[in-house]
């Protein structure tokens, strides 16, 4: 089943969100490497939800300590509810990745990470909300 999507405009993001979340998940910024408080550094098990809508996108079954200083996962938490584009930003290419159901944008996926994907889901904690587990 597909699921539902929101959609939201420029102004009704400023409301939901702050200054930084929005230049990050809506214009598609970066947040600073080490960023205090960016769930870099959190390690107990539980979900990261969407900021934009609340759906749990990443788990920490799947983090790992990539050593960028953002947080870095191999897979998200559910195949579906991570989508990508290319991005062109950059001169060589990127492949952006956000969340399906409200777009808000998570950060870029790389071949370099562990197995047993091999892929490095490279995220903004920003646009996080860690939950832990009960
Ligand atoms: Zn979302």
């Amino acid at each position: 089943m597909a699921r539902q999507r929101i959609e939201r405009t420029d102004r009704e993001w400023r409301e939901l969100l702050t200054d930084e979340e929005f230049r990050v998940g809506v214009k598609e910024g970066t947040e600073r490497a080490f960023t205090p408080g960016n769930l870099n550094d959190e390690k107990r098990p539980g979900l990261f939800h969407c900021k934009g809508c609340g759906t749990p996108v990443w788990s920490s079954e799947h983090k790992f300590d990539s050593g960028t200083g953002w947080p870095s996962f191999w897979q998200p938490a559910e195949p579906d509810v991570i989508e990508t584009k290319t991005d062109f930003k950059m001169i060589i290419p990127r492949t952006e990745c956000h969340c399906a159901v409200c777009g808000l944008h998570m950060g870029h996926v790389f071949k370099d990470g562990p197995p047993p994907t091999g892929m490095r889901w490279c995220i903004n904690g920003v646009v996080l909300d860690f939950r832990p587990q009960e």
